[in-house]
């Protein structure tokens, strides 16, 4: 399979790096620094403040992004968009300003134990402050999450279901329809942290029937600094400001402020329109590759890489035995080497993989194990980077002196 793509990569022509680590964050191509670059050397001014041609054409990109944003995700209205700095932001944004003024004590918060930190933490400090409490969907050993837990744990007390909509662990994409028409029959909300599957995969808010949707930027080909947080306009427009100050006002007098309309009530102060006009280049680069080309890519890497760490008798992968069911994404351990180890021994090698417990502790728990390794494939690696990559995990333990 050749791989034209890799072309639009600088970083990746440099040397014969193997970098996989694209679930931490992905690769940008020029396309998107190119954008960044216009916005800078053309039209850097403060979006929405100015009335003069630089500030109004940086208004102009800024808003454009949100529209690419809204269209990429399926959202009905551009407005439902909210640009934040990450993912993490975005459920904060929700935590705080949805959750501490909608939970009660006796009020429910369903997660699962799959749930990245940043999908999780947030709902603990809202449980504490509302009294409201967390209930876990607990995954079968192989991350799926059964008909019969989900429609167990989802109660009449559930007030929101927050789920990883693609785990950045196991790979398993998450049933998140079935969760959402289950917790809508419930009466609750569901809010999707889809840091994961955004970069891989065709979304549709609507027909997935989220109400939240959070997603970064930078695992999208995009750069650092700039994620989104989608959410329902009824409840944008009910839900009170995150962060207060500049840009967020329509009136203000010595005592008290009005807010603007949404989205711009939840961008308080100045945003960062370069990072937005990077995010539209990446979506249309995304659009331009196609999301068939992408599952299709990464369906033969990932397949190739489990065949041959299947090889290796001392490895444990973690997760599905169908390398389809990956969406890139391959975590293993070596046995009698510390996942650290085997990334330092790696990267002396010029192979960058993730190790640790990839801020999923309760999940690390689940699987019986304190770290693991992660090896997480894009569209742009090539075959031949797989079979290297394997050849050296095949040398790891006598390098490690085991
Ligand atoms: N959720 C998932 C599933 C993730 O994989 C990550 C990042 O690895 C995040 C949330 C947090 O993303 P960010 O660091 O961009 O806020």
């Amino acid at each position: 399979m050749t791989n034209a793509y890799r072309e639009d990569f600088p970083i990746l022509l440099q040397d014969d790096t193997i970098y996989f680590d694209n679930a931490a964050t992905s690769q940008r191509p020029r396309q998107v620094t190119e954008a960044m670059r216009y916005f800078d050397e053309n039209c850097n001014a403060n979006p929405m403040r100015g009335l003069y041609r630089w500030s109004i054409e940086a208004t102009e990109r800024y808003e454009q992004a949100r529209a690419d944003a809204a269209e990429l995700i399926g959202a009905a209205d551009s407005r439902e968009i909210v640009f934040t700095r990450n993912t993490t932001e975005s459920i904060n944004l929700a935590a705080y300003s949805w959750a501490l003024h909608n939970l009660k004590e006796g009020d429910e918060i369903v997660v699962s134990v799959m749930e990245h930190h940043s999908n999780l933490l947030p709902w603990q400090m809202a449980a504490r402050q509302t009294g409201a409490k967390l209930v876990f969907l607990e995954p079968e050993p192989d991350g799926t999450l059964t008909e019969q837990e989900i429609t167990s744990k989802i109660t009449e007390k559930t007030r929101l279901v927050a789920i990883g909509h693609v785990s950045n662990v196991m790979g398993v994409t998450n049933p998140v329809k079935l969760i959402a028409q289950t917790a809508h029959k419930a009466g609750a909300l569901v809010l999707v942290d889809g840091a994961q599957s955004t970069p891989h995969m065709q979304v549709n808010v609507q027909e997935l029937g989220a109400d939240f949707y959070a997603f970064s930027g930078h695992k999208m080909l995009g750069p650092m600094g700039i994620g989104v947080l989608y959410a329902r306009k009824e409840l944008l427009e009910e839900m009170p400001p995150f962060l207060s100050g500049g840009e967020m006002i329509e009136y203000v007098s010595r005592e008290s402020a009005t807010y603007a309309e949404i989205p711009h009530k939840f961008e308080a102060g100045t945003v960062n329109a370069s990072g937005a006009a990077g995010l539209s280049a990446a979506i249309r680069y995304l659009k331009n590759v196609g999301y068939d080309t992408i599952r299709e890519r990464e369906e033969c890497l990932t397949a190739r890489l489990m065949e041959g760490l299947r090889g290796l008798p001392y490895i444990t992968i973690y997760g599905s035995e169908d390398p389809k069911k990956h969406c890139g994404i391959v975590t293993f351990n070596i046995e009698g080497c510390h996942p650290h180890d085997v990334a330092s021994v790696l990267d002396t090698e010029n192979v960058a993989i993730r190790a640790g417990h990839h801020c999923a502790q309760p999940l690390m728990k689940f699987l019986g194990v304190g770290s693991t390794a992660r090896a997480s494939l894009y569209f742009y690696n090539t075959e031949e980077e797989v079979d290297r990559f394997v050849e050296k995990i095949g040398k790891v333990r006598g390098w490690l002196g085991y």
